[in-house]
């Protein structure tokens, strides 16, 4: 049997020509996980005793996940953003799952091409004149988990099948609220008690994503949906596992817009120019600065989860963003105001990840590094400061 990862290169040369379509209409890249499933590429985290690659940084080889997303992220973004989604809910299936919710999600995943997410999602700071707020309450009952409230930022709400709720026991925040009250609870998203709200999400970029406002009406989860013990989540850093799959999306766009200015800039013959010869200089750095970086973090998660690895993991993601953000704005310096103009794809990736950079705060990042470094406690999940 052919290894489906030969199938990679040309996937991700169809999923950059359909980028453009899935920004402009901001809608969910389904026809790019139809093909991930028909090439056997659709279960990359899940164990390979169950049908999947066998991925990540849970499974010995980080790196190969990694290098996936960041092909993926440097065809489409806002894609990678769904795949990653996708990956990072099965790994926690696979950390803290049973045998029987691995035995039937996972047969979903592998057989039937079932698309997962995860959703903690609940900003708890308002918006000046919005008086919209977002949060959810869980509530436990005899057999299962009653949820009402509102998430926003719910990747591909409008194409996955499941979601993996972070929802929090002490009350409105998600993976975000208290430390101890985590709750990661299964929730099929066919129950008609969950809608989509399509009317808040309208960003500059990241657009594809659809992470639009879902809303839970008395939506009852059984217990056997539950994966791990509240507090579960932060306990064993699970999100520290999935701070540097960002920094790979981002490096994605980095390759993305290095390539097309050394496209560019040989087509135009500007070649000889001393400061454009600076700027694919910069570019060519930083990208490799990158890859060392990614390979090195892997090479600590691979030996085994440790605090070195989840440091090494936040200082990559700190550098990735302004590796990225300088290499794009390179290449606009290189090529010019045409690059900015559609369908060039270096519009599209700098609006993305102008954006998608702001998943985390990178001051407290920055913070964070700086604690470890001087004996102050830190949180290498969400930067608290
Ligand atoms: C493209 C994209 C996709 C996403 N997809 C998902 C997803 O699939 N699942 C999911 O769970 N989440 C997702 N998120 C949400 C993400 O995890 C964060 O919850 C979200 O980015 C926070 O939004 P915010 O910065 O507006 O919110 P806030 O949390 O309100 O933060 C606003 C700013 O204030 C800072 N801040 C907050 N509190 C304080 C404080 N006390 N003191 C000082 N500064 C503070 C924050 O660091 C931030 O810089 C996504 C985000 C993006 C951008």
């Amino acid at each position: 049997m052919t290894d489906p990862r030969t199938e990679i290169n040309p996937l991700a040369e169809s999923f950059a020509r359909r980028a453009e379509k899935y920004d402009r209409t901001a809608s969910f890249p389904g026809e790019n996980f139809d093909d991930l499933f028909a090439a056997g590429l659709h279960a990359p985290t899940v164990p390979a005793s169950y049908g999947g690659l066998g991925l990540g940084p849970y499974q010995g080889d980080a790196h190969g996940l990694w290098m996936i997303t960041t092909k993926f992220a440097a065809a489409d973004l806002s894609f990678a953003r769904c795949w990653e989604g996708h990956a990072n809910s099965l790994l926690m299936i696979d950390v803290l799952g049973t045998r029987e919710q691995k035995d039937s999600w996972f047969e979903g995943v592998v057989r039937h091409g079932e698309r997962w997410v995860a959703w903690s999602g609940e900003p708890q700071t308002g918006e000046p004149g919005d008086r919209r707020r977002f949060g959810t309450s869980v509530e436990q009952t005899a057999d299962g988990w009653i949820v009402n409230g509102s998430k926003a930022f719910a990747t591909s709400a409008t194409g996955a099948d499941w979601a993996v709720l972070l929802v929090n026991v002490d009350g409105p925040g998600g993976a975000r609220g208290s430390q101890t009250g985590v709750l990661m609870l299964a929730c099929d998203l066919a129950d008609p008690s969950v809608s989509t709200d399509p009317s808040w999400w309208d960003p500059i970029g990241m657009r594809a994503t659809v992470s639009h406002v879902v809303r839970f009406d008395q939506t009852y989860i059984p217990d056997s949906h539950r994966i791990g013990l509240p507090g579960d989540y932060l306990r064993l850093g699970l999100q520290s596992a999935f701070v540097p799959h960002y920094a790979a999306s981002f490096l994605g766009a980095a390759e993305a817009a290095y390539a097309y200015a050394i496209e560019y800039v040989h087509q135009q013959n500007k070649a000889t120019d001393p400061y454009v010869q600076h700027r694919i200089g910069s570019m060519a750095v930083a990208v490799e600065t990158g890859h060392l970086l990614l390979r090195h973090v892997a090479d600590l998660w691979d030996r085994g989860v440790s605090t070195a690895a989840k440091l090494a993991a936040t200082r990559a993601r700190h550098m990735m963003e302004h590796l990225a953000l300088d290499t794009v704005d390179h290449c606009v310096r290189s090529c010019g105001a045409r690059c900015l103009v559609r369908p060039s794809p270096v519009e599209r990736i700098l609006r993305d990840l102008t954006f998608y950079v702001r998943h985390d705060n990178d001051d407290h990042i920055l913070a964070t590094i700086g604690r470890a470094a001087l004996d102050q406690p830190y949180d290498s999940s969400f930067h608290k400061p």
